[in-house]
């Protein structure tokens, strides 16, 4: 395939000009307005003297304007940058802005983790690669007129595109969560093969209305917007206030698609069984992604008519593994799917990986296709790591196939803990403490030892105050079958484990917290 994101929102405008594209809380495009609004973008930073394979950042909360600036950037050969978060403190995204050498920003007043301390605008006005930084309001009921305004309006006539399908459109930060966010450079092509083989299994098209819970700045949620370029569906940007109907709103929407993490499913599912039956006609599917979807949140949506698809990706391959439409209920529970086509995964052996690990057996879970990233940004030689010696891209985690090619994913190689010799899978011990009564989160983590290498210490976070017992959480864990290698020789209690911006835990935070000794 040939095109780009701009030539297939092009493609849209002209087909469909008035047809909804994409909304927010305060403003909605149609494919027409959406399409003017990218060459009013393209045009204003041309203008400020940007060249092919510029970076332009964008620092937003959801909201419609990161759709333009991407297609401006796929218009015109640019790098689009849209994954600054909301935790980002203004000091963050300054480092960010020096990584990319980024020639122009995006940003919305007052945003960001230190909101009113700190001035993004003129800390990124004084970078040297800086050619231009626009600044939006919050996202208030709005035109696109009034959108356009944000803008500086030019005389000169639009040259022809530039942007080529293979062109770098995409620069995203990974979340974090094993060190440093790595930079990982995506083309228009490598981004529509993705959303081409989820559009084909899950048939979406231009009568679809999508919601992502997931913000844009979050490959979930990004996901979600190429998938609305592609087949001209409608995206709904989360809009709602803590505490509103979310349920009222799909209704609103007629929305055949929801995008979240599994606690966003758990929530709508609770808002269903409320409601009572034939509560949402129109909605046919929710991808949960992020973590495993349990087995109750499955069979829950199901028998409402809403299909999960639990989901296997990362911001260097996109989302290639999920489950089909018509699996069953275990299937869906237990595993991340299958890969998608044009993608292919293999188990390579732990410690060398460029040996196939045994069949059926766990090992690192490796992967090569059509949407996987053509490298990290500015980083030759973590490519090249990250890379075996056949061209798989190796991902750091750690999974099982099952006879039927099903993915089970087991843990992450950093993650492991090795008791004597013994591996063992964080992810496991996790899974089961959670269902503790009392606990909120739990994360295993490895405490040092002379003798045996590493010993396992399980830290909990309670749910509001509650007073975890830890020899009753031991029992638990022994009556669900964890073996006693496996079992956590600590205990710790936390009132807080943070989370990292795509909900995972920061389990790194917590290690000062074991060698402080407080076991
Ligand atoms: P970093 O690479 O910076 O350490 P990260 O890997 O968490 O951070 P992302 O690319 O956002 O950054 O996340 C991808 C990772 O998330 C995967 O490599 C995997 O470890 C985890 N993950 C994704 N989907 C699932 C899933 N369905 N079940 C379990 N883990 C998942
Ligand atoms: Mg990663």
């Amino acid at each position: 395939a040939e095109d780009t994101l701009h030539d297939l929102a092009r493609a849209q405008a002209e087909a469909r000009p008035d047809a909804v594209a994409i909304r927010d809380g305060g403003c909605v495009l149609t494919w027409a307005e959406l399409a003017a609004l990218a060459e009013t973008v393209a045009a204003d930073l041309r203008a400020a003297g940007l060249r092919p394979g510029d970076r332009v950042a964008a620092w937003l909360s959801p909201r419609v304007e990161t759709a333009a600036v991407l297609l401006a950037c796929s218009r015109e050969g640019w790098v689009c940058c849209p994954s600054l978060h909301r935790n980002h403190t203004v000091a963050e995204i300054e480092e960010l802005l020096v990584r990319m050498n980024a020639a122009a920003l995006v940003a919305e007043t007052g945003y960001g983790a230190d909101a009113g301390r700190a001035d993004v605008f003129a800390r990124a006005g004084a970078l040297p690669s800086m050619r231009r930084v626009i600044a939006l309001a919050p996202p208030a009921p709005r035109s696109a007129a009034q959108i356009a305004g944000a803008f500086r309006p030019t005389d000169a006539p639009a040259p022809p595109p530039a942007g080529a399908a293979d062109h770098v459109v995409y620069l995203a930060f990974t979340s974090g969560t094993t060190g440093k966010p790595k930079g990982v450079m995506h083309s228009n092509n490598t981004l529509l093969a993705n959303a081409r083989a989820l559009a084909g299994d899950w048939g979406f098209d231009a009568a679809s209305v999508i919601y992502t819970l997931s913000p844009l700045s979050h490959n979930l949620g990004f996901g979600a917007m190429v998938l609305g370029i592609l087949t001209g569906a409608e995206l709904a940007i989360h809009d709602l206030p803590k505490g509103a109907s979310l349920l009222a709103r799909l209704r609103e929407l007629g929305a055949t698609f929801v995008f979240g993490v599994p606690a966003h499913a758990m929530d709508l599912l609770a808002e269903i069984e409320a409601a009572g039956d034939a509560a949402l006609p129109s909605l046919h599917g929710f991808r949960i992604s992020g973590a495993a979807a349990p087995r109750p949140l499955v069979e829950g949506l199901l028998s409402y008519g809403v299909r999960p698809q639990s989901g296997y990706g990362m911001t260097e391959a996109c989302s290639h593994h999920y489950t089909l439409p018509g699996d069953p209920p275990a299937a869906i529970a237990g595993t991340s799917g299958r890969a998608c086509p044009g993608y292919e995964i293999a188990i390579f052996d732990v410690e060398d990986p460029d040996r196939l690990a045994p069949q059926g057996e766990i090992g690192q879970i490796g992967g090569r296709g059509a949407s996987l990233m053509l490298g990290y940004f500015d980083d030759q030689s973590a490519t090249e790591r990250s890379f075996n010696r056949e061209g798989w891209f190796l991902t750091g985690d750690l999974g099982r196939l099952d006879p039927e090619g099903r993915l089970q994913i087991t843990g992450r190689i950093k993650d492991i803990i090795i008791r004597g010799g013994h591996n063992i899978h964080p992810a496991r011990i996790e899974a089961l403490a959670d269902r503790f009564p009392g606990v909120e989160r739990a994360a295993a983590l490895p405490v040092k030892d002379e003798r045996l290498g590493e010993k396992v210490c399980l830290v909990v976070m309670p749910r509001n105050g509650a007073e975890i017992d830890p020899d009753g959480l031991l029992a638990h864990l022994d009556a669900q079958g964890l073996s006693r290698y496996d079992m956590p020789e600590f205990f710790l209690q936390v009132p807080e484990i943070p989370l990292g911006p795509s909900g995972k835990m920061l389990k790194r935070a917590l290690l000062p917290e074991i060698a402080a000794g407080r076991l």
